[in-house]
Order: C-alpha cells, then sequence, then structure tokens
C-alpha cells in the first residue's frame, strides 16, 4: 500500500485539478525555526512534498519565523540540511519575516474596514474576558475606537513608543462566535527583542493566526496543509485570507500528527533535554530528531517509506517505534556488508594453531546478495570471541562454547574447549581451545554436525572499536503528543562497549553502514569515529517481532 497514494488530501485535490480551481498544486512546509526537527516533522516534510511532485506541483521551504524570543539561524540551516538529506528540494525558500511590511499593511487595511482595534487589556484579562464554550465573551472597552484612533495607535506601537504587552491589535469578529478563535483573536503583539533575521527592525510581531494564511497567500500555496489541532482555526484562517482581500485564495487541510511509542515528539522537550546535558546535543543519535536518527545511521529512504505507509488520517494515534525499526531493516538487508565485530571480548587461544601463522579465509559480504562480493578474513592462534558466547556451566540447549562441545566458527573451524583460565578475581580471563582442520568452512566437510556457530574476530588483525547501545531516553511509555508529565531518564540510555572489529573491513569498504553478525545493523558515528579508533552507533537489532 502506498499510504500517500490513497489520502483524503490526494483527492481533494485531484478534484481542484478537474474541476479547474487551481492551475498547479503549491504547498509548503513551514517550520518555525526554534529548533531542529524530528521525526513528525518529516511525516509533514513527505506529505507536503510527495503531494506536489506527484501532481507535478511546487513545495516551498517556509521558515515560519514570527518570534524573535525563540528563533534562531542555526536552526534554520539545520532544517534546510536535514530537508535535502531526507531527499527533497524545494522550490523556493521564503521566509515569513519578509513579509512583514506587507502583513502590516494589510492590519492596517483590516483597521480602516473596521475589522480589527487596538486593544490595551493585559493578556490576563483578554483570556479572562473570552468565555467559555458555554458563555459568550465581553467585548473589550476599546473595541469601538475610531479607525483613525487605532491606525495612529498601531504605528505608534509599530514606532516603539510601548512597552511589551502594554497593547495588542485584535482582528474585530464576533465576541459571541461558538468558535472561541473567532473572538477578537490577537493579531499583533509588541516585543522588544531583536529577531535573528530582521534584527531591529520591528518591536510588534504578528501572531500564527495572522501570519499564516497570509504568508501562504503571498506565495500562492494552494494547499495548505497542517495538524489536526489547527482544525478549529480554519474559519479565522479564510476570514483572514478574505479581510486582507489577499488576490489567490489558499485552502487549509489537516491531518493528525505523527505520535510514536518512546519517543519525545515536542521541539520543547527536546530542547531541555538538549540544554540540561541529559543528550549530547540534537543530533545525539537517541534523538528522536532528523539529526539524531543521521547520526544513528537511519536512511532517508527507511524515513520516507515509514512516513507514506504511517499515512495521511483524521484521527490522532500512536505508530509502533518498530515500524520504523522494520523499514530500516528492509532499507539496509541487502547493501549493509555483513562482517564480524565483538562487542564484549573474550580471547580463545587455539592450542593446536602454529604460533605466528596467519591464514587468509573467504567470507561473503552479503548472503543474501551475491553482489557484494566476496573478503578475505585473516585466522589464527588467538581470536576473539563474546564473552557470552562461552560458558562453564551452561543451562540446557546452549549450543555454544562450553567444555566438552564443538561449536562452529562463522566461515573457519570447528573448535573444542579444553581450559578455562581464571584470572585473580576468579572470573573467566582465557579459554583455551583446540580445532580441527578439517572442518574448514567451504571445505565440504559433513564428518559430524555442530549445533551452534558463533562469529570471532582474529586477535592479531583485530582493530579496537567502540560500540554505543541506545535504549529510549525515559523509562516509561510517553504519553499522546508529548506533553512532559514526570517521566524517568532512562539510566541505561546509552551503553558503550570497547571491543573488536576485522580490521580489514575498515580499509576495503567504502559503506559506513554494516551488519554485524548475530548483533543487528551498525552505522560509524560521524562526530566520535576516527581511523584509528572507530565508534559505532547500533541502529536497529536483527530481528523484531514486528508485522507490517
Ligand atoms: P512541536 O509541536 O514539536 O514544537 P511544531 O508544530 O511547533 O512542533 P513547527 O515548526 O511549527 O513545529 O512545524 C512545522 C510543520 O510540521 C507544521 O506544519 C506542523 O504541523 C508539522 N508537524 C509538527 N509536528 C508534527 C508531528 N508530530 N506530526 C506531523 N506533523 C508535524
Ligand atoms: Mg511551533
Ligand atoms: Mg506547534
Amino acid at each position: 500500500t502506498n499510504g500517500a497514494a490513497s489520502n483524503y488530501i490526494k483527492k481533494i485535490i485531484e478534484e481542484d485539478l478537474r474541476e479547474g480551481r487551481v492551475a498547479e498544486v503549491v504547498t509548503r512546509f513551514p517550520p518555525e525555526p526554534n529548533g531542529y526537527l524530528h521525526i513528525g516533522h518529516a511525516k509533514s516534510i513527505c506529505l507536503n512534498f510527495d503531494l506536489a511532485n506527484e501532481f507535478g506541483g511546487r513545495t516551498h521551504l517556509r521558515f515560519d519565523d514570527t518570534n524573535p524570543l525563540k528563533e534562531d539561524e542555526e536552526y534554520a540551516r539545520a532544517i534546510e540540511e536535514d530537508v535535502r538529506w531526507l531527499g527533497y528540494a524545494w522550490d523556493r525558500l521564503c521566509y515569513a519575516s519578509d513579509y512583514y511590511e506587507e502583513m502590516f499593511e494589510r492590519a492596517k487595511l483590516l483597521i480602516r474596514k473596521g475589522l480589527a482595534y487596538v486593544c490595551e487589556l493585559s493578556g490576563e484579562e483578554i483570556r479572562a474576558t473570552r468565555g467559555t464554550l458555554t458563555e459568550p465573551g465581553t467585548p473589550s472597552p476599546f473595541r469601538n475606537r475610531s479607525a483613525e484612533e487605532n491606525l495612529d495607535q498601531f504605528e505608534r506601537m509599530r514606532c516603539g513608543e510601548f512597552a511589551d504587552g502594554a497593547k495588542v491589535l485584535r482582528a474585530k469578529i464576533d465576541m459571541a462566535s461558538p468558535n472561541i478563535n473567532l473572538r477578537d483573536p490577537i493579531l499583533y503583539r509588541i516585543a522588544h527583542a531583536p529577531h535573528y533575521r530582521a534584527k531591529n527592525a520591528w518591536c510588534i510581531y504578528p501572531m500564527y493566526d495572522y501570519a499564516h494564511p497570509l504568508e501562504d497567500a503571498i506565495e500562492g500555496v494552494t494547499h495548505s496543509i497542517c495538524t489536526l489541532e489547527f482544525e478549529d482555526h480554519r474559519p479565522l484562517y479564510d476570514w483572514v485570507i478574505r479581510a486582507c482581500e489577499m488576490p489567490t485564495v489558499p485552502h487549509q487541510y489537516e491531518f493528525a500528527r505523527l505520535n510514536m511509542t518512546n519517543t519525545v515528539m515536542s521541539k520543547r522537550n527536546l530542547k531541555a533535554l538538549v540544554e540540561q546535558g541529559v543528550v549530547d546535543g540534537w543530533d545525539d543519535p537517541r534523538m528522536p530528531t532528523i539529526a539524531g536518527l543521521r547520526r544513528k545511521g537511519y536512511t532517508p529512504g527507511a524515513i520516507r517509506t515509514f512516513a507514506r505507509e504511517v499515512g495521511v488520517a483524521k484521527s490522532n494515534s500512536m505508530v509502533d517505534e518498530r515500524m520504523l525499526e522494520h523499514f530500516v531493516r528492509e532499507d539496509l538487508k541487502l547493501v549493509a556488508p555483513r562482517t564480524m565485530a565483538v562487542l564484549r571480548p573474550l580471547r580463545v587461544v587455539i592450542l593446536n594453531y602454529p604460533e605466528g601463522q596467519l591464514e587468509w579465509l573467504e567470507a561473503e559480504n552479503n548472503s543474501e546478495n551475491p553482489e557484494l562480493g566476496v573478503r578475505q578474513i585473516p585466522f589464527g592462534r588467538e581470536i576473539w570471541i563474546e564473552q557470552d558466547d562461552f560458558m562453564e556451566n551452561p543451562p540446557p540447549k546452549y549450543f555454544r562454547l562450553t567444555p566438552g562441545q564443538e561449536v562452529r566458527l562463522k566461515h573457519a573451524y570447528f573448535i573444542r574447549c579444553e581450559k578455562v583460565i581464571y584470572d585473580a578475581a576468579g572470573k573467566v580471563s582465557e579459554v583455551h581451545c583446540t580445532y580441527d582442520p578439517e572442518t574448514k568452512s567451504g571445505s565440504g566437510f559433513t564428518g559430524r554436525k555442530v549445533k551452534g556457530t558463533i562469529h570471532w574476530v582474529c586477535a592479531r588483525e583485530a582493530r579496537a572499536a567502540t560500540f554505543q547501545l541506545f535504549e529510549p531516553i525515559y523509562l516509561t511509555e510517553s504519553e499522546n503528543g508529548g506533553d512532559d508529565g514526570e517521566r524517568l531518564l532512562n539510566p541505561n540510555s546509552l551503553t558503550q562497549w570497547i571491543g573488536y572489529i576485522e580490521a580489514q573491513m575498515v580499509k576495503e569498504n567504502a559503506a559506513s553502514t554494516y551488519q554485524f553478525f548475530r548483533h543487528g545493523y551498525f552505522h560509524e558515528d560521524s562526530m566520535l569515529s576516527t581511523w584509528s579508533h572507530p565508534v559505532f552507533n547500533r541502529v536497529v537489532s536483527l530481528k523484531s517481532s514486528y508485522e507490517v
């Protein structure tokens, strides 16, 4: 199935084109540059770009930058990088802050038409007089000022005569409307704060409900897609377009925002994690940001497929994070070379293997994709295996290395445990084994069978590496939509092991994502990894119970 192909917004667009209501589809992705994008934004990006692409239309990347207190250049550039990385090319890069002058002029038009007024109630008073679902609001005492007085007041607001919060510009609509959004909403507020882009040019800023429809109309956007919480703002959106006499008329459509299990999905919460130092930055691999997912090793293709499969719905729901994991496995399965890495090493000495000798064994790079070819891996007297692939007193059905039982070394030989060496603390420090040269992998040996196959790395040729494994940032399942109750941080959200990889793989393979046999997919960390000491992030483990 293709979620985007069957979505109801697509049906609306098809009809609009058929009926000639629009000549060309123009959508926009309108982030506020007040943080990094997360996986929820990815859904909106894919939806907007895919819809336009499907109908030969265009998409704008527009910074909805109308709040000087929270926005920053760093965020704007990071957002551009993320959208590009996801594989999309915008037709135009736009900034709401470029439209401030036109928005101001349109506000004066509203004043002249008797559709807006300067109100001196405090924010608290405005909230208190808006009424409730059952009670109408109370008109502001400033509601019936003359247009001349309002124009004068509004110009003086712009000139910086008044303090923050002293006055606002409000639309004059209907204080008794059953839709509270229409009870004289605020259009402009005073904020004496430099804007990252407009600098000190303005000290009044338009509110979202006024700015957004104008931004869409100015750019000729035809289908303005937003999340469900704006559904009951739509009458106001249409009012602004009409009252401001915009020459082009965009329409707003809503879809359910993405919520995902075990995932914080609000910029505010994510920002707090960064500022409190809980994570290593916005691109920490534990973060559900696009930058974090990229650093962890997610592919753009997996995220796009995920966004499409989640589809477009009219009611909020919770998506299982394992669905995203499923798609990254699918994306990596045939392209990631499959190599061996030992995360928690235990030394094995093969007593009957000649000291100083090294041989090269052939190993396929991807058992499901022969096109990736083969490589030669070294084998010698000392190797590393996983600590938990050896047990001295194993439970029943333990088919790995244990005294008196043979096990197969992947791509190599059968070995048998002869002796266990302990350290001063009584912990196993080495296992001494013998190998049977007859059992070489690929030699056609059929003399006897073993039940277990374990992976290993040649000690002499291995390269040390750090492996980072991740768990959710919070211990408990998060609630819908990302508001912060008291949630406990997971002390195990990051685990680091120092182990070994096949040294040759670093030199020979350009790929930086691998499947480590039995461990899962790992991606070299772009910040921490060096040539002499690679650092790998686990993208995802191999198995999942998740069914699509
Ligand atoms: P947050 O609530 O996480 O701070 P936001 O909605 O304030 O995000 P914006 O920069 O305003 O962030 O959002 C840009 C676009 O992304 C908007 O069109 C918004 O509807 C959409 N979007 C944000 N979060 C989600 C989500 N979880 N699922 C789908 N779309 C989303
Ligand atoms: Mg926002
Ligand atoms: Mg929001």
